[in-house]
């Protein structure tokens, strides 16, 4: 696997850490579990760290030295891409012929460093977008700036030099054909997971307990990176406004925003801070930084509602990690998130915050309904578990080598077919 600009190791929930960490670590585990050898390549960010490190039975994590360890942005990571693909062809160097059997690349860096290293090491390059630039751009958040044509171009290279491409949804893979013309005969849906075994229902109480909010609150949840994309400002502002409507609402309302900071703009948790300050609200919102899946579990049992106000999503993990604790969820109705949210929670059109507040209050005036959207939405996240995920990465992998394969031997037999032609006279 090759993960160039975060780390497996990099806990989730701050800078460049998110999904496709949560994604690369379940998937890495439990393809080793079944017996696959997994190497994950990743850029050495930290002078200290050691070449290689082992993260579980049969996981290796190699750092790649590739520009300086400190001070690089993922932006500025198009121009360490040569370094990084020398890096990994050195580490395999040392390796027999024939050591890899597939190249899995997670987002677009990865996938330029995959399509060199597939092409060299003759196996299938499996490609995971995980966003897409174009997806993006048309649907920018305020204060949010446009991915460059930079990435589209390199986004495109990739769809095309990929033996298949794995989408989260059925509609990352119509993205994938109409906006980067992918084949689609090489797109295949695989839903990511949720560890099924850590996120589970539990006692509302106990969880309050363990956290520290009190029995009689109203709280409502934002998970994820800080940025704007993910627009944690709408529910703050939302909570202003249910309770402007509702005086009474402002001594038991509660926000917990979870995550750290990640790129820049509205969303950052300064102006976040900020914003909250100027509504009011200094009080009622609370910012927790990253936590322990474990204690991360809590939250989720702990509140009444999870929000997830994404401007685009390409699936939204935190959505069925909710769910799966036994709290529906209020989304945006955009990328992935119909698929992750099912029939655990309402989807919503818009950014308004007058629309979110409708929303939120119609659940938490509504006991009955929340109960029974948390009940679907547990039985909704049971059919999420990463080892379903793993099921069908294992066939897409089987089936990659066994197209490949074909594909050597049908170019054989094309050349083959030329020879007559150059020695007949
Ligand atoms: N996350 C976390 N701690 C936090 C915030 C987020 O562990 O404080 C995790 C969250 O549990 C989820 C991932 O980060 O597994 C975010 O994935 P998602 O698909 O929601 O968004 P992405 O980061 O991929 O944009």
């Amino acid at each position: 696997m090759l993960s160039v600009h975060t780390s497996p190791l990099d806990p989730p929930g701050t800078g460049d850490a998110g999904g496709l960490n949560v994604y690369v670590v379940e998937t890495a585990r439990r393809l080793a579990a079944r017996g696959t050898e997994v190497e994950i390549f990743t850029r050495a960010t930290d002078g200290s760290l050691p070449e290689t490190v082992r993260m579980g039975p049969g996981i290796l994590v190699h750092h790649v030295p590739a520009g300086p360890f400190e001070g690089l942005g993922k932006d500025d990571l198009p121009g360490q891409l040569c370094a990084f693909a020398a890096g990994v062809m050195r580490t395999a160097a040392g390796r027999p012929e024939q050591w890899y059997d597939v190249v899995h690349s997670h987002y677009w860096l990865s996938g330029q460093v995959g399509w060199l290293a597939a092409d060299r090491w003759n196996v299938p390059l499996v490609h995971t977008m995980h966003t897409m630039a174009r997806v993006k751009n048309a649907q920018l958040a305020e204060g949010d700036s446009a991915e460059p044509p930079g990435r589209e171009i390199g986004e495109a290279q990739v769809v095309e030099a990929a033996s298949v491409l794995v989408a989260n949804t059925d509609e990352e893979a119509g993205q994938l054909v109409r906006l980067y013309d992918a084949d689609p005969d090489k797109v295949h849906v695989v839903p990511p997971g949720v560890d099924l075994g850590v996120f589970r229902p539990g006692d509302q109480s106990d969880a309050r307990r363990a956290i520290g909010v009190p029995e009689d609150a109203e709280l409502v949840l934002f998970v994820g990176r800080i940025q704007p994309l993910k627009a944690p400002d709408v529910l703050i502002r939302a909570a202003a406004e249910l309770m402007r409507r509702d005086p009474t609402r402002r001594d038991k309302l509660m926000v917990g925003v979870l995550g750290g900071p990640s790129g820049s703009g509205l969303a950052h948790p300064e102006s976040l801070q900020e914003l909250a300050g100027e509504l009011g609200l200094e009080d009622r919102v609370r910012f927790v930084p990253p936590v322990s899946r474990a204690e991360l579990a809590q939250w989720y049992r702990a509140a009444d509602l999870v929000t997830v106000p994404s401007y685009s999503e390409s699936f939204g993990l935190v959505a069925v990690e909710s769910l799966a604790s036994g709290t529906p969820v209020v989304a945006a109705a955009v990328g992935g998130l119909p698929v992750a949210v099912g029939d655990g929670g309402i989807l919503l059109d818009g950014h308004d915050p007058a629309l979110w507040a409708d929303a939120i209050a119609e659940l938490l005036d509504d006991d009955e309904r929340r109960q029974a959207l948390a009940d679907a939405g547990v039985r909704h996240a049971a059919g999420f578990g990463w080892d379903r995920t793993v099921d069908r990465l294992d066939e897409v992998y089987r089936q990659a080598r066994v197209d490949h394969q074909h594909l050597g031997i049908d170019g054989a037999h094309h050349l083959l077919d030329q020879v007559p032609s150059m020695v007949s006279p």
